[in-house]
């Protein structure tokens, strides 16, 4: 299938209410620029380097929202037009990230990474330490961001059970912070399981394989 394909059929199975995250990394700015003429505005990058060489030769309206593990030295590299940075999962970071925000007079979008996956390998916050940091937020710890909402990846499992389950945890820590105060974001399932998370609660999804093909899994 071509991308606009690809593109187009993935359109057609999210609902209304559920955002998309083309999800571009390794992907060449020329693949990138085709999507973005079928109409889509936020891309998803997890690599500041990539991103760095990317961002300059693609149209400025793109919405880029960071999703792989950024570390704090790096920060500063794209705290001047990163929309949403997905992937916050320490206090340093989320520190970070504002101290750099502030530092070019604007609020940095940031959804707080939580681990909801069983495997030992994914990156995130554990949900009491999610709820701290949140707290910390309302009280005005953080003027320079603005946490919009929550980030989780699920076990990389056939088992859809055992997915169902991480996302449905995840969804009920949104719930508990939305109390609080409100939010907007969901973001969670990605090319494999993004109709289940959209089953359990997801309103933004993370698709980059199913649209773009699949990666060179060598790099
Ligand atoms: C690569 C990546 C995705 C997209 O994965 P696909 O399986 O290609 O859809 C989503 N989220 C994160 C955090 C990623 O690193």
């Amino acid at each position: 299938m071509s991308i606009q394909e690809n593109y187009s059929n993935i359109k057609d199975q999210l609902p209304g209410h559920v955002h998309l995250v083309a999800v571009s990394k390794t992907h060449p700015v020329e693949v990138i620029k085709e999507v973005y003429d079928l109409g889509q505005r936020v891309f998803g990058e997890n690599k500041v380097q990539e991103l760095l060489e990317k961002y300059p030769l693609l149209p400025k309206d793109i919405q880029w929202h960071l999703i792989g593990h950024l570390q704090t030295n790096k920060v500063k590299y794209i705290a001047e037009f990163i929309d949403t940075i997905q992937s916050v999962d320490s206090p340093k970071l989320l520190s970070e990230i504002n101290k750099e925000a502030g530092k070019h007079n604007r609020k940095i979008k940031v959804l707080l990474q939580v681990k909801i996956a069983e495997e030992e390998t994914k990156f995130g916050l554990e949900a009491e330490e999610v709820k701290d940091l949140f707290q910390k937020f309302k009280n005005g710890e953080f003027p320079n961001v603005e946490i919009t909402g929550l980030m989780g990846m699920a076990t990389f499992t056939d088992d859809e059970n055992q997915v169902r389950k991480e996302f449905l945890n995840l969804k009920r820590i949104f719930d508990e912070l939305n109390q609080l105060k409100s939010l907007q974001t969901l973001s969670m399932g990605m090319s494999d399981d993004f109709p289940i998370a959209i089953e359990c609660g997801a309103n933004s999804v993370r698709v980059g394989s199913a649209i773009f093909g699949r990666r060179d899994y060598l790099k």
